[in-house]
């Protein structure tokens, strides 16, 4: 194993210019995972990104909240802050594995990593986040809802890091996240819902029910109208137009739809509860 450690940003990236089969490792909580069984991946070259100051902070601005690409679950459940404003990323980052897990494990790493059963990514998607990638030729920026293509193929150059993540302040009428997994804690999401409500409209995103985290047109299309929804039955059509679920070992497709549509019907009828 090859492991590279930068102490400045310019430097990790000519290593990624140099080398575009060099993998970025933050806190290697899913590079790591595997180790033991893909052992093509011992030979390849590591930039651990650890040392990169950088990339640590957490920032508020006036108008959006700056996750640097090095923030862990950890320093966002520390944050009083991000309680009061962005209340589901804490959710969803005190459901990430256990306390050992949320410290080492980054944002950034969950996004590139891209697992449909993602718990960082549909947050960040209902906040309608923006991932900043950076490489020796310039500075990009890509809204997370458009930034994968397919399964585990997303819109990031070997050459490139994501150097921080940007999530927009605003105020939010309804904001929810789901997670249904096997049991409450150490679980992957058989579904994953996050849901919110803002001047921007409806943000309705699912995981684990398609080959990526993607948002749910048909559906926010839908809540759009302030069509009244009766049951979870009412929901099917726009979820079947919007996901893909499969049969796995975690559970069959038809389970992960069913429930997609009665948890999302839940939580809207406590929205429309309290909007009465
Ligand atoms: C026991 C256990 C439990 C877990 N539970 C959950 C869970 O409940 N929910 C969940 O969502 N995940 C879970 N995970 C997965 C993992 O912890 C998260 O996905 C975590 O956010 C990965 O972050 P990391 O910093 O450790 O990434 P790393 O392992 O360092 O990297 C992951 C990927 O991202 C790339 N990468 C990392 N940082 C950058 C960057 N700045 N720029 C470009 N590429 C980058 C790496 O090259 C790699 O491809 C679990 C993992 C373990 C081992």
């Amino acid at each position: 194993m090859n492991v590279l450690l930068p102490v400045t940003l310019p430097e990790a990236l000519d290593m990624l210019a140099r080398d575009t089969a060099a993998v970025p490792m933050a806190g290697g909580t899913d590079l790591l995972v595997h180790w033991p069984v893909r052992v093509e991946a011992h030979d390849r070259t590591y930039v651990d990104l650890s040392r990169l100051d950088e990339l640590k902070p957490l920032t508020w601005k006036t108008d959006e909240l700056v996750l640097g690409a090095l923030t862990t679950y950890w320093d966002v459940i520390q944050d009083a802050q991000a309680g009061r404003e962005f209340p589901l990323l804490v959710a969803a980052a005190r459901q990430v594995g256990a306390i050992q897990i949320q410290a080492r494990g980054t944002w950034a790493g969950n996004i590139v990593n891209a697992s449909p059963a993602a718990d960082g990514v549909p947050v960040l998607m209902a906040y309608d986040a923006i991932v900043v990638l950076q490489s020796r030729r310039g500075r990009e920026e890509i809204p997370l809802d458009r930034f994968y293509s397919s399964y585990k193929d997303m819109r990031r150059r070997a050459d490139q890091l994501v150097v921080a993540i940007k999530i927009p302040r605003r105020p939010y009428s309804f904001q929810v996240f789901e997670k249904v997994g096997s049991r409450r804690a150490q679980a992957i999401a058989k579904v994953g819902l996050a849901l919110t409500r803002s001047s921007a409209g409806w943000r309705v995103v699912a995981a684990s029910v398609a080959p990526t985290t993607r948002r749910c047109p048909s559906v926010e299309r839908l809540l759009e109208t302030g069509a009244r929804v009766r049951s979870p039955e009412d929901l099917q059509a726009a979820i079947s137009d919007d996901v893909a679920p499969i049969d796995d070992i975690r559970s069959s497709a038809r389970y992960r739809a069913n429930v997609m549509a009665r948890v999302l019907y839940h939580d809207l009828r406590e929205f429309w509860g309290h909007e009465a």
